[in-house]
């Protein structure tokens, strides 16, 4: 009974790190994480890297993507927390070398509004491509 339960963890394990490694190897951001795919690399840190979009909606458009494959804001947790502060400190690095402190969006998209399931910030400065949107009107 012990053994056929060992062998059910067993399973459970090595699916859940099946379906882990399947996920980060469909992912275009883990591919350029592990450099299998070629970006323009603005910055990096151990565990952040920020490149320029490849489809910008404003003159300067940067991600700031956390290494870890972490699917969505509503996927952080408590054990992330420094994770997330490095990301903010490399936000406010790109900011103040790229002199973006007088006019700059750093935006999160969710569900069908997030292109990407890999969790990651849109850093916007410079000009909005689309003035008539109401979110680039506030
Ligand atoms: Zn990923």
């Amino acid at each position: 009974m012990a053994h056929r339960r060992l062998a059910t963890v067993r399973f459970y394990f090595s699916f859940n790190c099946l379906k882990i490694n399947l996920n980060m190897t469909d992912c275009i951001f883990c591919k350029i994480i592990n450099k299998k795919l070629p970006a323009s690399v603005e910055a990096e840190t151990k565990n952040v890297i920020v490149f320029h979009s490849i489809a910008p909606v404003s003159t300067y458009h940067v991600l700031i993507v956390p290494k870890k494959h972490i699917k969505s804001f509503q996927d952080f947790s408590p054990k992330d927390k420094d994770l997330f502060f490095e990301m903010v400190k490399i936000a406010q690095k790109v900011i103040k070398d790229k002199k973006l402190s007088s006019g700059y969006k750093l935006v999160i998209n969710g569900g069908k509004y997030q292109a990407v399931s890999h969790f990651h910030w849109h850093l916007l400065g410079g000009e909005l491509e689309d003035k008539n949107d109401i979110l680039n009107q506030t």
